[in-house]
């Protein structure tokens, strides 16, 4: 079935963890499996559902969920080598891509032809697009463009006991059956597989021009924001980065800050060169309003200087003190500065440094507190502010997760926000998909 060197035995500790290692996890696995082909993976999943055997689908392991860890043993089943462009029609904005397909290398390949696939989630260079399916990945530009399941018009699925299935396709409508691509979209890799998908794209944008404001403090950098909106702007990107994010970032700054930032807005105006250049131009002046200082790159190095630099701010942040546990809560605009500043509250009251930045235009805040990965205590007392942070997004009519997922960090928040029976719902699905349990068991679960 597989090539002797599909199998590797034991499992590499690469395999074993993801982007949650800065908070500590790291699990440990059977095997790891590395098929080439939809079918090499359809007979993975056959021999684990015979054999009883977990499995823990695998992208670039960039997670911050631990979806992709194997905290209970099992097989590892990554998609790492599906790397093939089954189908690319520029002239039909239209691709087929396998599972493997670095997010990166999508835009790339799209951008090459004058076509745009928006999603950007920021670790574009080393997730995978069957991952970013899996998780329903965000990035800056979702606040225009929306998130991956947005841009997906068919997927190809293992599903258990081992079977290959195409839902939608390159069709860009299709209002036949339940929805099973939508189910399969944001599912974690615990319904099933995603070995390729058919994604839709659109014309590149001729410009791109961002606006950047620095303000005194929280208040005014959240009022201006929604000003953004009252005047019935649209940018692609809407942005923010508080006090401390800021701080921890700064050095690697292409941008002068001045003294006394407090907050921080990185707004962006695509289009043709003349609707960018009018969209920018009201943004400044919207957000120009009570800021200390507003900058306006242009320069194509420039902007995307600024856009690295607002890709490692996560990095940055681990950087502090060499872990952290960053969760990315959803509140409504009208209550973001509210939970920016319950963000620095509840890290206070755990003796936590915290900070927060994210999608602002989405109400997505990255809420983070900085603490060593072998700071057990620190941990520990980092686990409980999660849990207030689920609390405090739950209370302000949001949500525990816009991007990163539930996986096995989040597994007791789900029961925060639903109903009961929408939580037996969810678990009858996941029976329905994966009667065994055996389909990255213990993530995204409904209780817990
Ligand atoms: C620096 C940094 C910045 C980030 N920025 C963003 C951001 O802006 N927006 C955002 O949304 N996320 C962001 N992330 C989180 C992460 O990049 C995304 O969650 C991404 O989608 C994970 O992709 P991956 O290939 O690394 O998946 P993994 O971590 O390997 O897996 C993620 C989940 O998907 C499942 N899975 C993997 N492949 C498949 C498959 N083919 N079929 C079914 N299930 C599968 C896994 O089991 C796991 O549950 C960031 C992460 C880092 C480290």
């Amino acid at each position: 079935m597989l090539d002797a060197d599909a199998v590797l035995d034991p499992a590499p500790s690469a395999y074993l963890s993801d982007a949650t290692e800065g908070r500590g996890l790291r699990g440990h696995a059977d095997a790891v499996v590395l098929p080439r082909t939809a079918d090499e993976v359809a007979a993975v999943v056959a021999w684990c559902c015979g054999h009883d055997v977990a499995m823990v689908p695998r992208g670039g392991g960039t997670g911050f969920a631990a979806g992709a860890v194997p905290l209970d043993g099992g097989v590892v089943i990554s998609l790492e080598r599906l790397t093939a462009i089954r189908a690319f029609d520029p002239q039909l904005w239209r691709i087929h891509v396998e599972a493997g397909v670095l997010t990166a290398d999508v835009r790339r390949r799209a951008r090459e032809n004058g076509l745009l696939f928006p999603p950007d989630p920021g670790a574009a260079e080393s997730s995978q697009i069957g991952a970013n399916i899996a998780t329903n990945a965000g990035g800056p530009h979702t606040f225009k463009y929306g998130v991956t399941g947005a841009w997906v018009t068919g997927l190809e699925v293992v599903v258990t006991p081992g079977d290959v299935i195409a839902v939608g396709g390159p069709v860009r409508k299709d209002v036949a059956g339940y929805d099973i691509k939508s189910l399969m979209i944001g599912s974690e890799g615990t319904l099933g597989i995603v070995t390729a998908a058919w994604l839709r794209l659109i014309p590149a944008p001729q410009a791109a021009l961002p606006v950047v404001a620095c303000y005194r403090d929280t208040a005014t950098g959240c009022t201006a924001i929604e000003r953004v909106l009252a005047v019935g702007l649209q940018p692609s990107a809407l942005e923010y980065l508080d006090r401390a994010s800021v701080t921890a970032a700064a050095a690697g700054s292409p941008l002068d800050l001045p003294a006394g930032t407090g907050f921080m807005v990185i707004a962006e105006a695509d289009g043709s060169p003349a609707e960018a250049a009018r969209v920018r131009d009201d943004l400044a002046e919207s957000l120009g309003e009570g800021a200390l200082a507003v900058h306006l790159p242009e320069a194509r190095r420039d902007v995307e200087a600024l856009w690295r630099w607002r890709d490692g701010v996560s990095l940055a942040v681990t950087a502090q003190l060499g872990g952290k546990v960053s969760e990315d809560i959803v509140v409504g605009l009208d209550r973001l500065a509210e939970a920016i500043e319950a963000t620095l509250e509840i890290g206070a009251r755990h003796d936590l440094r915290a900070c927060s930045w994210g999608h602002a235009g989405d109400g997505n805040l990255h809420s983070t507190f900085m603490v060593a990965a072998d700071d057990e205590a620190g941990l520990e007392r980092a686990a409980a502010a999660a849990e207030e942070l689920f609390a405090l997004a739950v209370h302000c009519g949001g949500s525990v997760s816009g991007e990163h997922g539930v996986g096995w960090v989040k597994r007791h928040a789900l029961a925060r926000q639903w109903a009961p029976r929408a939580l037996d719902l969810h678990s009858e699905i996941k029976r329905a998909f994966d009667p065994q349990g055996l389909m990255n068991p213990g993530k995204k679960p409904a209780r817990g």
